[in-house]
């Protein structure tokens, strides 16, 4: 089995498991990059306490396209803590069935959201784009000008010409080993150019064999890539870590 040191989890909701801190602590041992989303801007608090003190896991700021029907009035609290962080997320828009009859205040609420990303400029963000693709690709285009921040599509699941269209805009892309089971979005994933790769779980909404994945499982993901681009899992590792110092420079 690969070595965890120097993997990457660019995506998971460390809070969402009933043992945040000593997850916390096998990232640590295990010196895997983890950046810890968060859905509510309640939950920043917390999850920045917990990370602060840790060499390897951040906190991002968020408030999940799911959750903004509900949620949409902790806008004014998520933008207090911006200028807290780097890292932004989860945020974006879903336009499945269950969210998206909130389609209209959710892009009203990500707008806001890139635009202040925009104003205080070197943010990072991992973007959810569930069924919304375009409207999310658009929103960035329109709000959030090159230069202004990074973006990292989270669980991308659009085209491949949409791929181009992303990567023309210079976002990256985190993938995580559910995606990659499934063999259209391996052939997209396989589409995207090697330097904007990254790995996440999105743990504990993924699993691995039949429980939730934890950061240290984002090991099958790169094992999954190693396969799709045909080099070693040891290679893989060491220029997905390339591409974190890159997108963090
Ligand atoms: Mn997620």
């Amino acid at each position: 089995m690969l070595a965890t040191y120097g993997l990457v989890d660019m995506h998971c909701h460390l809070d969402l498991y009933p043992n945040h801190q000593s997850l916390i602590n096998e990232c640590e041992d295990a010196g895997l990059f983890t950046l810890a989303v968060t859905t509510t801007p309640k939950a920043w608090i917390v999850n920045n306490r917990l990370a602060q003190v840790t060499r390897h896991v951040r906190a991002a700021l968020g408030l999940h396209p799911q959750l903004v029907k509900e949620r949409a009035n902790e806008f004014s609290l998520w933008e207090s803590y911006l200028a807290e962080t780097r890292y932004v997320g989860e945020v974006g828009l879903d336009a499945g069935p269950r969210f998206y009859k909130s389609l209209d205040l959710q892009k009203q609420v990500f707008k806001e959201i890139l635009l202040r990303c925009a104003k205080t400029g070197n943010k990072i963000l991992t973007i959810h784009s569930i069924r919304a693709t375009t409207i999310v690709l658009d929103h960035i285009e329109a709000f959030l000008p090159p230069g202004r921040g990074k973006i990292v599509l989270h669980w991308f699941t659009g085209s491949v010409a949409e791929v181009k269209r992303a990567i023309d805009m210079g976002c990256y892309f985190s993938i995580n080993s559910t995606m990659l089971a499934n063999e259209r979005h391996a052939t997209v994933v396989a589409s995207i150019p090697f330097d904007k790769i990254l790995t996440e779980t999105d743990g504990p909404f993924t699993q691995i064999a039949n429980r939730s994945s934890k950061p240290v499982d984002v090991v099958y993901a790169v094992e999954k890539l190693a396969k799709i681009v045909n080099l070693p899992a040891t290679t893989v590792a060491l220029r997905i870590r390339e591409n974190l110092k890159a997108l963090l420079s």
